[in-house]
């Protein structure tokens, strides 16, 4: 089980991929089209609460940068002769871009109040940003050599895509859940103390409390069949990086996500705090799964690192019941549930023991928790 991470590779070795240009270029170009289509439908396409974080000149930039390099990158790939099918779709989404406003866009506000729209702001910025950051982290600091378009990245890109562009629809089934208990369960003297915390107190008590809620769930998770059926499609991926965290079935995206905001709510955490929180487990969640080989030291210990939660993956009989904490490893000491080799290895293999009981595909991997055939067994690790 003694593997140690990959030696480091530099950057270069990443521009220099024979797919480099075309790729970069169809992604920039499919993103660009995505969001000129997001300003002429501002109130069906982009969410009330993203847009609130962003402003126009900011979005507008980005795009100007995005399609320029689409064109620049496509064209070189095309000149160049490498892979001129993808070179071509990045060129020609950037065209259609352009034919449709390009940076220019013409937009008139105020956007319109629908009572629903889609997150696809949400999810291009949020691509572009991770894809900007983890791809090359993960190609210099790979804890082992995984490539970008490994096997399964279309499911998990699948999943990334719905949980972003639905977060809307997630956010109204968590908080129509959530709504009810707290509306009736008060206790006003322990909102009140909670209120006067200083911030980072509050916050670092809602980080603690909403891990706690988490940590107990996800033991559910793995003990209780009906919850493992939707939980090992998460524990399905043989290879774990930044995108495979995002592989979580959608009842299990809106059960945990009001399972820990329940106790936040009941304890009267201000909106600061819980959006903060948010903001913490939206990167967390990333980074725990992110093929990223560098060593942390003590730091491991206090904050969930790739190191940790990729042993909570690990195709290994002694840590299928381990290390259930998402932000801090001291919720799983307190559960009995803490294990982290000292001598800093890693996992060999990830995934669930018996593969065969997880179906490959985003549409398979949804229905097959529904499907009541498949026994306790073939489904515990
Ligand atoms: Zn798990
Ligand atoms: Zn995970």
């Amino acid at each position: 089980m003694s593997e140690m991470p990959a030696p480091r590779r530099p950057l270069a070795t990443l521009v220099r991929h024979p797919r480099f240009l075309a790729t970069t270029s169809c992604f920039l170009g499919v993103l660009a089209l995505v969001s000129v289509v997001c300003f002429h439908f501002p109130d069906l396409l982009t969410s009330r609460e993203f847009r609130a974080v962003y402003t126009e000149d900011f979005a507008r930039t980005l795009l100007l940068i995005g399609l320029s390099l689409a064109f620049f990158t496509g064209t070189l790939a095309v000149l160049r002769d490498e892979h001129k099918r993808l070179a071509f779709t990045g060129v020609g989404t950037a065209t259609a871009a352009l034919l449709l406003g390009g940076a220019d866009v013409p937009f008139e506000g105020p956007i319109r109040q629908t009572p629903y729209s889609l997150g696809l702001d949400w999810f291009v910025l949020s691509l572009f940003v991770s894809a900007l950051v983890f791809i090359p982290l993960e190609h210099h600091f790979a804890r082992r050599p995984v490539a970008v378009f490994r096997h399964g990245w279309r499911t998990d890109a699948a999943y990334f895509f719905m949980s972003h562009v639905l977060v809307q629809f997630i956010l109204i089934l968590v908080t129509t859940s959530t709504g009810l208990v707290v509306d009736t369960a008060k206790h006003e003297g322990l909102q009140a103390w909670i209120g006067g915390l200083p911030f980072v107190a509050a916050f670092l008590l809602a980080v603690f409390v909403a891990d706690a809620a988490q940590a107990v769930l996800h033991r559910c998770y793995h003990r209780v069949m009906v919850l493992w059926r939707f939980h090992a499609v998460h524990h399905s991926s043989p290879e774990l990086d930044w995108l495979a965290g995002s592989r979580v079935h959608f009842v299990e995206t809106v059960l945990t996500r009001s399972v820990v905001l329940l106790p936040l709510l009941f304890l009267g955490f201000s909106q600061p705090v819980v959006n903060a929180y948010a903001v913490l487990v939206g990167i967390q969640a990333v980074v725990a799964h992110a093929n990223i080989g560098i060593r942390f030291g003590w730091l491991e210990y206090v904050i969930t690192l790739p190191r940790y939660h990729h042993w909570h993956h690990a195709r290994h009989t002694d840590y299928w019941d381990r290390n259930y904490a998402i932000h801090l490893p001291v919720v799983d000491m307190l559960m009995g549930s803490f294990r982290l080799p000292r001598d800093g290895s890693w996992p060999e293999e990830y995934g669930v023991f018996k593969r065969e009981s997880v179906p490959e595909g985003f549409v398979a991997q949804h229905v097959a928790p529904f499907r009541g055939e498949r026994t306790y067994d073939t489904y515990v690790h």
